[in-house]
């Protein structure tokens, strides 16, 4: 079932998301919920959606990073933005923590509930997060790259964040003109012209 994702304004895209019990997981109805997020995910598609996006507010995200939607990317841009293929999976109540070589890059992303924008945003390169697994289980993920960028933005959402909080604003442009202006352009020469 693909559910209907909410966009900017919707006042749950703002609140601190609750915690899941290990018992509310293992329930039919949180079990439900994870394929219908996935099928929602796949369908829209992006590579995390958070139970925020979908009008929820619980401390639940789903995270796939297809190999079929590298075909659009350059071999350049992938090994750039450190982005591997990563299986689906589901990560709840998580506790966030920098790494100790803590680097921050910067790329532009978009965000399912700001369709058809993009901008620049600084983040992690590397990122360990604690969480539950779909199964409740504690589970420890050490992660880098473009993968620690999807950790990052969509645990922002389970707080109430969105990209926009944190983006270089003078970079936010259309997806149109992203692609006319901005997309693999070397992240200097985008800061420079754009004087952010
Ligand atoms: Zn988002």
């Amino acid at each position: 079932m693909l559910l209907p994702i909410v966009h900017a304004g919707e006042p749950v895209l703002r609140q601190q998301a609750r915690a899941l019990s290990p018992r509310e997981i293992r329930s039919k109805e949180i079990q439900k919920l994870i394929e219908h997020m996935r099928e929602t995910m796949r369908g829209a598609p992006g590579v995390g959606l958070a139970a925020p996006q979908i009008g929820l507010s619980l401390q639940m995200t789903v995270i796939e990073d297809r190999k079929e939607y590298h075909k659009e990317v350059s071999a350049e841009q992938l090994a750039l933005r450190e982005r591997r293929a990563g299986p689906f999976h589901v990560v709840i109540n998580p506790r966030i923590r920098s790494a100790e070589d803590d680097q921050v890059i910067e790329f532009f992303e978009g965000c399912l509930s700001l369709p058809g924008f993009f901008a620049l945003v600084p983040r992690s390169r590397s990122v360990r997060v604690e969480c539950l697994d779909h199964r409740g289980h504690s589970k420890t993920i050490d992660a880098s790259g473009w993968y620690a960028r999807i950790l990052q933005h969509e645990i922002d959402h389970l707080r109430g964040n969105l990209y926009i909080d944190r983006m270089h604003s003078r970079s936010f442009s259309s997806r149109e003109n992203w692609e006319k202006f901005w997309k693999g352009k070397p992240i200097g020469e985008v800061r420079s012209e754009l004087g952010c």
